[in-house]
């Protein structure tokens, strides 16, 4: 056995130094003392309860709720010559006893135990004969209603500390905000625990919002630039997974689904595919990827709104764990917000978590809608200062200009007052833009004098600005109304032109710069004709409603 940490590194596993962070934290833990460790995904975490494990007279408990990729994990140990099992629902009670047997006799250094194993039968009483020298709470984010992936077993946990007062806890995480970190440590009882927080910049990553029309087209395009490349686009809905992965199935790509509704042996089949490269697309929801390790997903894309900026920072940090660079893109058109803060009201939640699940979905939408370096709203978000932009991200690709849009607010603002402040984003677009719709007409609002005003701009543009004119509080919104907007004294007074308003100038898909050409700037000529064909169809089915909504007699 060897007795010093560096030796351990390089006989167990290889490697000649210990990254950023990990000499420390292995330290604390040879002190007996606890510890809370953020570090990214792929930044390191195993080795740190790995090497005291080692290192520590007694049994290391691993607390994981991944039992997919326990066998994974302790056969890489068994591999590098560290008696480790595993103890879960995939084991037969038979083996199972054996592996109990093995950790009492003291011929195991590492045993992985999934929480809801840990608490069920008598394997607590049975741990309490063992001779256990750590305990190491993997995933521990998930201790705490605040994180993004709650499971209510591990609440359990809180008894390890009452019943190993003496016994040194080490919990691990790659996402927790201070909220969620002061709960950890609390739900775990170890309050005077130092927290470990390694740097969670990924400067390979590339960071792109785009916005969300016309998706399944500007993934297909996405994609074929980035041929037999590795990548997973993340959805909102289980459904939404199977409807994304058809359509490229169809297109002629591998692609499968993932969510939590398919049977345990399916998923695995899918996740083993894709980490074996025999599939290089999955689309999946939240439920994939978790401990995923795969080193070279090349890209990752956002087919929705994520809830918050940690499940997007864990998810995103899934491509590019080798270092090298990846591509991440997430969509984001008004209408995610609104499904996002629907979801949220309509959870049976007490109002204070719901107002903190608003918070979080509103520092998510910030993100998305940010004229400022992508990076640095990321990293600030996780309290890192970060003193110059990554020039990389899509703002810095295509930096903001500012113009005088001081009729454009009053055109917005004179549609919303004439409509008794009862419209929402597409009715109003619709009123500004002139067009002649059936909803437009049953209400009336084709004889208003607003009604067109704003035909010179495209409905993205107002769409853009509209938002813009939300965030900048010249316009409210009454999301329990339907999503109305309403008119504030700042509205008033831009309507009375006794204040201008500054807006960022809109920029069309077509003319941004992209990283790796996300849109490329021109289009094929088949593209163009269909184009052509589509906004025919498209003038044609709308001449139709228009004529069905006015009958002509
Ligand atoms: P995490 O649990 O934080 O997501 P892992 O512990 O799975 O990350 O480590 C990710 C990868 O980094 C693994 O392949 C691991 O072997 C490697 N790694 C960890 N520490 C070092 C190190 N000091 N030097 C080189 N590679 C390391
Ligand atoms: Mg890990």
């Amino acid at each position: 056995m060897p007795v010093h940490k560096s030796d351990a590194l390089k006989k167990y596993f290889g490697y000649d130094s210990f990254r950023p962070q990990q000499a420390e934290i292995i330290d604390n833990v040879m002190a007996d003392k606890d510890c809370l460790v953020l570090m990214p995904t792929g930044g390191g975490k195993s080795i740190c309860f790995q090497i005291p494990a080692i290192l520590r007279p007694g049994l290391t408990v691993v607390i994981s709720p991944l039992i997919a990729l326990m066998k994974d994990q302790v056969e890489a140990l068994k591999g590098n010559g560290i008696p480790a099992a595993f103890l879960n629902s995939t084991l037969s009670a038979t083996e199972a006893d054996q592996i109990m047997w093995q950790a009492k006799l003291g011929e195991l250094k590492l045993l992985y135990i999934a929480p809801e194993r840990l608490f069920s039968g008598n394997t607590f009483d049975f741990l309490r004969s063992w001779n256990v020298g750590l305990f190491a709470i993997d995933e521990s984010h998930c201790i705490s209603s605040w994180g993004h992936d709650f499971r209510p077993e591990y609440r359990q946990l809180n008894a390890l500390k009452k019943h190993f007062p003496n016994i040194p806890i080490i919990a691990l995480t790659a996402t927790a905000d201070r909220v969620t970190r002061r709960d950890i440590l609390k739900q775990l009882g170890i309050e005077h625990a130092e927290t470990f927080v390694a740097s969670f910049d990924r400067p390979n990553l590339n960071l792109t919002v785009s916005p969300g029309r016309k998706r399944i087209e500007q993934i297909r395009r996405f994609i074929s630039k980035h041929e037999n490349k590795a990548g997973i686009i993340y959805c909102l809905s289980r459904k939404g997974t199977e409807t994304v992965a058809t359509s490229l199935k169809n297109a002629g790509f591998k692609a499968e689904y993932y969510h939590a509704g398919m049977g345990a042996e399916q998923r695995s089949k899918v996740q083993e595919q894709f980490l074996k490269d025999d599939i290089q697309i999955i689309v999946a929801t939240i439920a994939f990827g978790m401990g995923i390790d795969k080193s070279n997903v090349r890209w990752i894309i956002h087919y929705n709104l994520p809830s918050n900026v940690e499940s997007f920072y864990q998810e995103i940090g899934r491509a590019g764990r080798d270092g090298s660079p990846a591509d991440t893109v997430l969509f984001y058109s008004y209408m995610d917000i609104i499904t996002r803060q629907d979801m949220i009201n309509q959870t049976e939640q007490p109002e204070i978590q719901k107002e903190v699940l608003h918070a979080k979905l509103n520092r998510m939408k910030q993100y998305a809608e940010a004229d400022i370096c992508r990076r640095r709203i990321l990293l600030s978000y996780f309290n890192e200062a970060v003193d110059q932009d990554c020039g990389n991200c899509d703002v810095c690709r295509n930096p903001r200009t500012r113009f005088d849009a001081t009729i454009i607010a009053q055109k917005a603002l004179s549609g919303i007052a004439r409509t008794d402040q009862k419209v929402a984003m597409g009715m109003l677009i619709d009123i500004l833009r002139g067009s002649r719709n059936r909803n437009i007409l049953q209400h009336g609002y084709d004889r208003l004098p607003t009604f067109g005003v704003g035909a010179d701009l495209r409905a993205e543009e107002w769409a853009e600005y509209i938002i813009q004119l939300l965030n900048s509080g010249v316009i409210d919104i009454a999301y329990d109304e339907a999503h109305a907007f309403k008119l504030n004294p700042v509205s008033r007074q831009v309507l009375k032109g006794e204040r201008s308003v500054e807006l960022v100038k809109f920029i069309p898909l077509s003319e941004r710069k992209a990283k790796e050409e996300l849109i490329p700037q021109e289009k094929p000529k088949q593209e163009i004709v269909r184009d052509a064909l589509f906004e025919r169809l498209r003038l044609l089915r709308k001449q139709m409603a228009d004529a069905m909504a006015v009958p002509p007699y």
